[in-house]
C-alpha cells in the first residue's frame, strides 16, 4: 500500500493511500461535469451533482439523480429529503462528513422524471469509480432504482430493506443495505419509521470486522460492470473486476461547493 504519496501513473485505486485516492476522485469529478453522454441531460442540468463528503468514507449513501435544489446548489440532498437525511444520521452518530453521500445519475432529470435505463447506465462507470476511490465498507443504497442497480436484481425496496447483504459492487466487496428513499418516507408515516428503524442498523454494520476483498482483476478485464454479485464464499460467482474509467482532468477550477464537500 501506497500512503498519502503521488499516484503513480496506472495505479489501481486498491494501491493508493488515502490522499492519492482523493485526488484521483476529484479527477473523476472533473471528468463528470464535462460529460454529454445522454441525450437529454446536459441541456437540462444546471451543473452535474458529483457527489462529496468524505472521501475515505466508511459508509456510502446512494440515491437516485439530483432534484431541483440539487440542480441548483451541486450538493446531493439538500432538500427536504436531504434534511431528512441530515436527521437519520444524526440519530446514527453520524454527520455529512462522516459519510459520501450521490447519485447513481450525476445530472437531474427533466422534471425530476424517473432516470431511464440508459443514463443510468451511461452513468455508472462514475459511480463505479467512487466506489473503487472512495472504498467504503457499509454502502446504503436509498430506495428502488439505487438498490436495484447495485443489487443487479429487480426486487422492489419493499422486499429487500432492512437486510444488509454481503456483495461486491464495483470491485469492492462491501455490506449494502437497502433503505426507503427519504422522499418516499417523507409522505408516508409508516415508511418513515421502517425507514428510521432500517437506518438505525447503520452503525452496527460498520462497526462489523472488514470483508476480504476480491482479487484485483487484468486490466484488459478491467471495464466489467457494476454487477453486484454475492462475495466470495465457497461456491459463489466469481468476483466482478475493478472497473476503471480514465479520467482527463480539465485545468479549470471546480465548481465552489461540490469539492468543498471533500474537506
Ligand atoms: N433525491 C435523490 O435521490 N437524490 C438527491 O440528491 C436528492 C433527492
Amino acid at each position: 500500500m501506497i500512503e498519502d504519496t503521488p499516484a503513480p501513473p496506472g495505479a489501481q485505486p486498491d494501491e493508493l493511500g488515502a490522499v492519492a485516492r482523493r485526488e484521483r476522485l476529484k479527477s473523476v469529478y472533473l471528468t463528470a461535469r464535462q460529460c454529454t453522454a445522454c441525450p437529454q441531460l446536459p441541456a437540462a442540468r444546471t451543473q452535474v451533482v458529483f457527489g462529496g463528503g468524505n472521501a475515505d468514507a466508511d459508509l456510502m449513501l446512494i440515491g437516485e439523480a439530483p432534484g431541483a435544489r440539487e440542480d441548483e446548489q451541486g450538493v446531493p440532498f439538500v432538500g427536504a429529503s436531504g434534511k431528512l437525511l441530515d436527521e437519520l444520521l444524526t440519530d446514527a452518530g453520524l454527520v455529512r462528513a462522516d459519510v459520501f453521500i450521490t447519485n447513481i445519475v450525476k445530472c437531474r432529470p427533466p422534471g425530476n422524471r424517473d432516470p431511464t435505463p440508459g443514463e443510468i447506465e451511461r452513468c455508472r462507470p462514475f459511480l463505479e469509480e467512487q466506489i473503487a476511490l472512495v472504498r467504503p465498507r457499509v454502502i446504503a443504497t436509498l430506495g428502488n432504482f439505487a438498490t436495484r442497480l447495485l443489487r443487479g436484481e429487480p426486487d422492489a425496496i419493499t422486499e429487500t430493506h432492512g437486510r444488509a447483504e454481503v456483495r461486491t459492487v464495483g470491485g469492492r466487496a462491501v455490506r449494502l443495505i437497502p433503505l426507503f428513499h427519504p422522499a418516499a418516507a417523507l409522505y408516508t408515516r409508516a415508511l418513515l419509521d421502517t425507514l428510521r428503524d432500517d437506518f438505525a442498523g447503520i452503525p452496527g454494520l460498520l462497526a462489523l470486522p472488514d470483508l476480504p476483498q476480491p482479487e484485483r482483476a487484468v486490466a484488459s478485464d478491467a471495464d466489467v460492470a457494476l454487477t453486484a454479485a454475492p462475495v466470495a464464499e465457497p461456491g459463489n460467482a466469481p468476483m466482478a473486476p475493478d472497473p476503471i474509467i480514465t479520467p482527463t482532468p480539465e485545468p479549470e477550477a471546480p465548481a465552489p461547493g461540490q469539492l468543498d464537500l471533500f474537506d
